[in-house]
Order: structure tokens, then sequence, then C-alpha cells
């Protein structure tokens, strides 16, 4: 009990320590945190669907008539006919043969990373890869080597020199950075050296590409071997869940092998039924991509003018590198003290000196808010960039 006491110390004067909020109100650009009304950008809702009336009600209607709890795990009762028809549409959504769900994005990539590598294989990981992956590898016990941030050359240089089944695995738009995975070389590179290539979409999936097909369709990638696409169903799509999309043979490996699959209750039938409102709105209302992007435009320009340190991304999730933990931690008080909300982000979510405030821009916003955050930032951090 001592040793955890000390641990849970250090990582308080480190700066560290990771606090939860409760929310009272639901998820949106507009949140209540005890009395107080703040303007988040915080959520994954990037298209403003998590609390959308149609996916509500479409929620209600399925749980009066499905009930609430699938009772069971897929293999044995708990498929049913809204989880069968929301995989059927996903699959046609991605282009892809066939889709399967998961219970969580961190669930799917246990479950495929797992169900894939070899023992005596290779399993590839972007130096960014969300942790999810990163665990993934280590579940899965086979060698796993990390290469340096979309660098492809050192990748081939890996593949090269590596024996054994070969899996590549990368987060398609990064989770704490934003920018996107050149995906077109990955394949090339998978292809070249007979590699799969798992491509995790849990940002790019309803936000980019043509209907918010994702970063797969947006790079014009094929959903065919040597590429699985993950995607998530709790961000853009506003609800829970998750999918994995591929050939056949692949998914019918996922149903065999993958036991996060296996072992696990089925999602809720609402849910199922939940997303799949959320997925005919996600593709019938271009307006919310192209006002997101609107306001992303501004956002960068606005954050530019005032000299932060931004990455290259051009998506919703904008992060302000601030470098040190305590500095990530004094910004995003001192915003909460105006009645914004964005999360610092420090080690280990992020690599030691790259903590930041990590934006996220939602098609609730309005142009207004992003003024307001801009008008924040320019009086939280007077200096300008670190
Ligand atoms: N992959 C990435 C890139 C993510 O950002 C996340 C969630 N933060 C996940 C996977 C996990 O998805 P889920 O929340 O559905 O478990």
């Amino acid at each position: 009990m001592d040793d955890l006491a000390a641990k849970l110390d250090a990582r308080r004067t480190q700066g560290l320590y990771r606090q939860r909020q409760t929310l009272s109100s639901p998820q949106g650009v507009r949140v209540r945190v005890g009395d107080e009304t703040l303007l988040s950008f915080c959520s994954n809702d990037y298209l403003g669907l998590a609390n959308d009336p149609r996916v509500v009600r479409a929620f209600c209607a399925a749980a009066n008539e499905y009930g609430v709890g699938a009772g069971a795990s897929h293999l044995i009762t708990g498929h049913q006919a809204a989880h069968a028809a929301l995989e059927e549409e996903l699959a046609e959504f991605v282009g892809a043969p066939r889709a399967l769900l998961f219970s969580t994005g961190y669930m799917a990539n246990l479950g495929v990373v797992s169900a894939l590598a070899e023992r005596h294989g290779v399993i590839f990981e972007d130096k960014l890869n969300h942790a999810s992956l990163i665990d993934a590898a280590r579940l899965a016990r086979a060698q796993v080597r990390r290469y340096p941030h979309v660098d492809t050359e050192r990748l081939a240089d890996m593949l090269a020199s590596a024996r054994g089944p070969k899996l590549i695995t990368t987060d398609g738009v990064f989770s704490m950075d934003g920018d996107v995975a050149p995906l077109s070389e990955l394949r090339a590179l998978a292809q070249r050296y007979d590699a799969r290539l798992l491509v995790d979409d849990a940002h790019g999936l309803g936000v980019l590409g043509n209907e918010g097909r994702g970063s797969c369709a947006d790079q014009g990638i094929a959903i065919a071997a040597p590429v699985i696409l993950m995607g998530t169903l709790g961000k853009a799509f506003g609800v829970f869940g998750a999918f994995v999309a591929a050939e056949p043979a692949v998914i019918e490996a996922l149903i065999q092998y993958a036991r996060t699959y296996i072992y696990t209750t089925a999602l809720p039938p609402a849910v199922a039924a939940a997303v799949r409102e959320s997925l005919r709105i996600v593709r019938a209302e271009p307006w919310r991509r192209e006002h997101l992007q609107a306001l992303i435009g501004c956002f960068v320009e606005g954050a530019q003018a005032l000299g932060l340190r931004l990455t290259n991304a051009e998506t919703p999730i904008q992060p302000v590198l601030l470098g040190d933990a305590e500095a990530a931690v004094a910004a995003s008080q001192r915003l909460r003290a105006r009645g914004i909300l964005v999360p610092a982000i420090r080690p280990p979510t992020v690599p030691l000196g790259t903590s930041r405030l990590r934006i996220t821009l939602s098609a609730a916003h309005e142009a207004t808010d992003v003024d307001r955050l801009l008008d924040g930032l320019a009086a939280v951090l007077p200096s300008g960039p670190s």
C-alpha cells in the first residue's frame, strides 16, 4: 500500500495526476459540470450526433423492441437482427466484403492483432499509434518493432530485415496529433513485403472522405487484402462500439480466434440500431463535414496568427503544443476559469516534452465558439509559442 501511495504522490508532483469531471448534461459543445455551463472542445463527437434526437429515438425504439441487454456473447445467442443489419450496412459503407462488430475499438484492436499475429511473426507499429494498438501487440506476444512516426523509409528497412509473418499497424488519423497516415505508401510496403496492414480509423471515419467513408477512402485505398480497417462508433457516429472490415477470410478468422470478440457480451442491440440511424445521417448530411472543415480552417488561421505551435493537422484534432506538462495543465485551468473546456494531454499519453492542449472541433460548434476559444488562448498564452 505504501508503494502505491508513493507512486501516486510521484505522479502528483510530476504534474501527471489524472482526474475525472462529472457531466450532468448530455455530451455536446456546451456541457454542465457542477453548476457551470462550459464551452467544450474535448469530445470526439465530431459531427455532433451524440445527442441527435433522431439517433436517440432509434435507440429508444429498439430498446422497446429488443430490451436493453444482448444477454449473451455473439457466438451464443447475443447476435441479433440489428447487429446483422448494421454489419451489412457498415461493410457497404466502407466498400468492404464484410464487417464484424466489436464492443469497443480497444477490444477490436486487441482482437484483430492477437488473432492475426503469429508468435513467430513481427508487428510493426508507428511510434504514435493509439495505446490500444500498442497493447494489442503486447498481448499477441509476437516480436514488436516501432518505427518513427510516419517514417516509411525506416519502416521499409525494418520490413526488409524481418522474418516470418508481418503485420503493420497504424492510426489513420493520429489521435493526439491529428495528422494522417501515408496510407498509399504503407499499403505499397505491405504488398512488397507480404505483410497485412491494419488501419485504425477511429478519428477519420465519418469525418474524412466522400460521405465520411474515412481515411482509406479519402486516400483511394480499397478495403481489400492486404488492408484491414478498424472503425469506431463512439466518435463521429456519436454512439458506441466498433467494427472491423476486411475480406471474408479475415472476418471468419476473427469470429473463430479473436478472444475479445468471443468471450464478451454482445453490444446492446439498441446501440446497433442507434448506429444504423447515425450512419444514415453521416452519409446524408454532408453539411456537417463541410461546416467542420470551415471551422478547422478558421481555427488554424487564427491560431497561426497568434503564433501558437500547431501540428500540420487538417482534421478536427488540433493540438497546441506547449512542451511542459505543468504549462499544459495551467493553460487548461486558465481556460476553464474563462468557461472553456480543453484537456491538457500529458505523458504517458504523449511523449515526454510534448504536452499539449488537445482541441477537438465539432460540427455542433459555431464560428463564434472558435472565436471565443482563440480569444481565450490569446489571453492564457500571452507570450505566444513556448
Ligand atoms: N483507436 C484510436 C485511435 C482511438 O483514439 C481510440 C479511442 N480513444 C480507440 C482506438 C479506442 O476506441 P474505443 O473508445 O471505442 O474503445
